[in-house]
């Protein structure tokens, strides 16, 4: 009795006439997810089924398939001989596991059949299976509005036989979307905006700004840890490290102290154009949300725009701080951004920073000094890693 995965996908069936793209991206993704797990993607009919899968590799496959985005949720399935024998017989087993959990559980079949030669059809079988089922499991009962157990059973080539359908991550097939670079930090935010990107299938570059030696070896560490647990969902992203200490000192001490958070953050945002464009991205990417810190009011959001041509996409512009860390926890980055390492973010932070810049005194700062040198420097000295998940965990 061979055990295959039944991958569902919902979104990308909106796509109309793109859809042969969507499906070739997630399979595409799927097989990448599995790397290492000896199986076959095959696809059939809008499905798709994960074949070969060693008994002893299930549960990590399983756990592989729930990171990848653009499937809506999975059931392990037993496929089967189609006789009616077998069928009853993998029905019965199935239901056999659920009735130990829950003796008393409603359950409904659902039968649906592509082999229109079948000897019955799908209301016959739900009939027939169902009257099975409830004469050798008395305790058990039929709820065909709100079953605990769907007990599903699809006639195709063979017999496809789950009660079992495990939530997913949805979204789109990275790869989908096109191209977008986030300014990642140490912080809790950048992460999970990532993340929220990536599962609307953009492709993630990343851009990480640390001030050596105000910031340490272990802050740096601590974002490429933190890229790697990312790319857990986003697959395998380019991290550009760029030095910024020599640019922070000239901010300090040529700008007005209550701009030079707001200066830092144009400088950044001019850098990371300038790196998005070299790799074809469209976008950037940002943590911030409305209000949360002094640098996230409109009027600082508006100021940091101004400085870039590019769109930047706030994916967690509405979000509260503490909806935003129980995501952190959900995909787990949370641990490793509360480990206490400085950002370049937090050296040189003024003591009354301006809450409500106007963009036009903030451009008359910022071109009172000629930054282009440094920022060229900059961009000359940053480092390019490839971090993806299966490299070695760093911190
Ligand atoms: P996070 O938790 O993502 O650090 P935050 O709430 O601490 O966010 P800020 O430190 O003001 O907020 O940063 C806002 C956003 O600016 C971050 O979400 C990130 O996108 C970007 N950012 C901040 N520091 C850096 C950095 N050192 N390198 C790259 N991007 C950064
Ligand atoms: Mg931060």
């Amino acid at each position: 009795m061979e055990r295959v995965i039944l991958v569902r996908y919902t979104e990308i069936h909106l796509k109309g006439l793109n859809r042969p793209f969507f499906e070739q991206k997630l399979i595409e993704n799927i097989r990448h997810a599995l790397k290492g797990i000896p199986s076959r993607v095959e696809r059939e009919q809008g499905r798709i089924y994960i074949v070969g899968i060693p008994e002893s590799d299930f549960e990590d496959a399983i756990g592989r398939l729930k990171a990848v985005f653009g499937i809506h949720s999975i059931s392990p399935a037993y496929a089967v001989d189609k006789d009616w024998e077998t069928v009853t017989k993998t029905a019965f087993e199935l239901m056999e596991k659920q009735v130990e959990k829950k003796p008393d559980l409603s359950f409904k079949v659902f039968a649906r059949r592509s082999d229109k030669h079948y000897f019955m059809n799908s209301d016959g079988i739900n009939r027939e299976l169902g009257h099975l089922v409830l004469e050798r499991f008395p305790s058990v009962h039929v709820d065909i509005h709100k079953p605990e157990v769907s007990l599903c059973v699809e006639i195709r080539e063979k017999a496809y036989i789950y009660a079992e359908e495990i939530p997913c991550a949805k979204g789109m097939p990275v790869g989908s979307s096109g191209r977008a670079t986030l300014l990642i930090s140490g912080g809790i935010d950048s992460p999970v905006a990532g993340y929220f990107m990536a599962k609307r299938g953009i492709v993630l570059s990343a851009v990480h700004f640390y001030s050596y030696p105000y910031t340490s070896e272990r802050a740096r560490d601590k974002v490429v840890e933190l890229t790697r647990l990312l790319s857990r969902f986003a697959g395998r992203i380019r991290l550009h490290l760029v030095p910024f200490t020599d640019i922070q000192m000239k901010i300090h001490e040529e700008c007005p102290s209550k701009e030079t958070t707001v200066i830092m953050r144009r400088l950044m945002m001019k850098i990371a154009q300038r790196i998005a464009e070299s790799e074809g991205a469209k976008a950037l990417i940002t943590g911030e949300a409305l209000g949360q810190v002094a640098s996230q009011t409109l009027e600082s959001l508006c100021t940091t725009d101004d400085a870039v041509t590019m769109p930047v996409l706030r994916p967690l512009i509405g979000f509260d701080k503490d909806d935003i860390m129980d995501w952190a926890r959900k995909i787990g980055t949370y641990e490793t951004s509360i480990l206490p390492f400085e950002d370049c973010c937090t050296v040189f932070v003024p003591k009354h920073p301006v809450t409500k810049p106007e963009v036009a005194d903030i451009r008359a700062s910022e071109a009172l000094v000629d930054f282009t040198e440094l920022i060229e420097k900059a961009i000359e000295n940053t480092e390019v890693l490839t971090v993806k998940y299966e490299d070695p965990k760093l911190i």
